[in-house]
């Protein structure tokens, strides 16, 4: 795969200062964690807490939580250059979570200033920024008519931030929590907090998530843990793919890899290296769904299906050919209708059960040259959507993932410079790596994460593409 030789540069006791002389981009390496989650996530993390506007009421728990995962918590107010006793000389801050649940009022917005500015001088490179916002736009509605119109000012602070952090490294995303049992009870944040939060996260920047309530829409039975989980992921031998089969039996989940029969060896070597099962399937065939319900009905159903296997076949509109058009319709999209379909008539969902679709930034934003693509990769949102209405009160999850440039087999075919632009053209000045996508997939995908359905998560450094 071609090395991102800038980011080497960038990075390199000796050429660093040559590529600020040049006034190139300097992306930093950007800390990641891979591993299972555990249960000190914070453990030795420098995390501090800050209210907007100072007197909202205190969520405390928040602060008992972090602590029993190991984070160091900063004091909550006074000057931010005072450490917690036990902290190391002159450490940095490498986690701060900005609670703007009552940010309601347009006056409260002149506040933001004085809160943030020396937390945000104080961040660690490569360091985290989580807003927690008031939720759904109804309900702010409802509220009080400012406020939306503070929703919108904050997720605009929030983007821009996270732009100017970007250049450390750090990120900046925020988690929008509804009225009701879930908007005081920190608990039930623990799969945000711990990705949003940690090193996890390392090329999710500018998001919203919005976090739905159980009182709105009962979630059904539970999903059973990772270790009694069952998943398939389709296209397993790619990037993207194989890293999300081992992020997920790193978990403890047995899983399914599927790929084209080419792609056997390559697929058996997964499979044995992960104690999984290799099912060579293209799912394109018209026999595919079926020979796919009959292998997972034989395990006794499917409790996650990742639909990850996907093909570019890029060309301006009036120059693409019909094959070029029909064969991305058939992986990307059509394959996937069918599975489900095929899953739905054999009830193999198990309780809690969920699905992830693999989209695009460009299914958003739209891209030149890659109008079939895009046409997919807008529709599996569509797709997600719709599906997650039906699924609502079943106790089972959809949510979609949109990549923006990764680094993996389908990118290296691109051509030089759109490569490069590519990889520069976001908040981190860099492209992520197939374990970032697999990060974002187990985190969106977690048995506990019960809260987040129908969201279409992007992990692209904050692309410009589709902002
Ligand atoms: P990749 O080319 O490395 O892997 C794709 C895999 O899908 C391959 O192993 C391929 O054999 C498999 N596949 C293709 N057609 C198939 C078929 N008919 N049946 C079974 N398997 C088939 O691609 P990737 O970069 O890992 O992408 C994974 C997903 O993420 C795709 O859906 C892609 O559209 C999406 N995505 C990737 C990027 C990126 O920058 N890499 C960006 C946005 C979205």
């Amino acid at each position: 795969m071609p090395q991102d030789h800038l980011l080497r540069w960038a990075n390199g006791r000796w050429t660093a200062p040559l590529v600020r002389r040049l006034g190139l981009p300097q992306p930093r390496v950007l800390p990641r964690c891979t591993s299972a989650y555990g249960p000190r996530e914070f453990e030795g993390r420098h995390v501090q807490r800050v209210r907007v506007p100072s007197g909202a009421p205190d969520s405390g728990g928040l602060a008992d939580w972090l602590r029993h995962r190991g984070a160091q918590l900063w004091p909550e107010s006074g000057r931010l250059g005072v450490p917690a006793p036990d902290a190391q000389p002159s450490p940095r801050l490498q986690t701060c979570i900005v609670d703007a649940r009552t940010l309601i009022r347009t006056a409260l917005l002149d506040e933001l200033h004085d809160a943030l500015s020396d937390a945000v001088r104080q961040m660690a490179p490569g360091g985290r920024m989580l807003f927690l916002a008031p939720a759904a736009e109804e309900s702010c509605r409802a509220a009080l008519p400012e406020a939306l119109l503070c929703r919108r000012a904050l997720e605009g602070f929030m983007r821009s931030l996270a732009r100017e952090l970007g250049r450390r490294g750090a990120t900046v995303n925020m988690v929008c929590l509804p009225q009701g049992p879930l908007y005081d009870a920190p608990e039930q944040w623990a799969p945000m907090l711990r990705f949003l939060g940690t090193d996890r996260s390392a090329y999710v920047s500018g998001q919203v998530l919005v976090l739905q309530d159980e009182a709105d829409h009962p979630f059904g039975p539970a999903a059973s843990p990772w270790n009694d989980t069952l998943a398939v992921v389709t296209g397993a031998a790619g990037g993207i793919g194989a890293a999300t089969v081992r992020r997920l039996a790193a978990e403890g989940a047995r899983v399914a890899c599927v790929d084209r029969p080419e792609a056997a060896p390559t697929l058996d070597a997964l499979a044995h290296e992960v104690r999984g099962l290799a099912l060579p399937l293209d799912i394109i065939q018209p026999d595919a769904p079926d020979i796919l319900a009959a292998a997972l009905a034989g395990h006794g159903g499917i409790d996650l299906m990742v639909h990850n296997a996907g093909i570019t076949r890029d060309r301006t509109f009036a120059r693409m050919r019909a094959d070029e058009w029909h064969t991305v319709m058939a992986v990307n999209l059509q394959a996937i209708l069918a599975i489900d379909a095929a899953l739905d008539a054999a009830t193999l969902w198990k309780p809690g059960a969920r699905e992830v679709c693999l989209s695009s930034i460009s299914g958003l934003a739209g891209n030149a040259g890659q109008t079939n693509y895009a046409a997919t990769k807008a529709g599996l949102i569509g797709h997600v959507q719709q599906r997650a209405r039906i699924w609502q009160s079943s106790g089972r999850r959809i949510n979609a993932i949109a990549p923006g440039f990764i680094e993996t087999p389908m990118t290296a075919h691109m051509p030089w410079m759109a490569r490069e632009a590519a990889r520069r053209l976001n908040a981190l000045s860099q492209g992520g790596l197939p374990a970032d996508v697999a990060e974002a997939i187990a985190f969106i995908s977690h048995p506990e994460a019960t809260t987040v359905q129908g969201q279409v998560l992007r992990v692209c450094g904050l692309s410009l593409l589709g902002a």
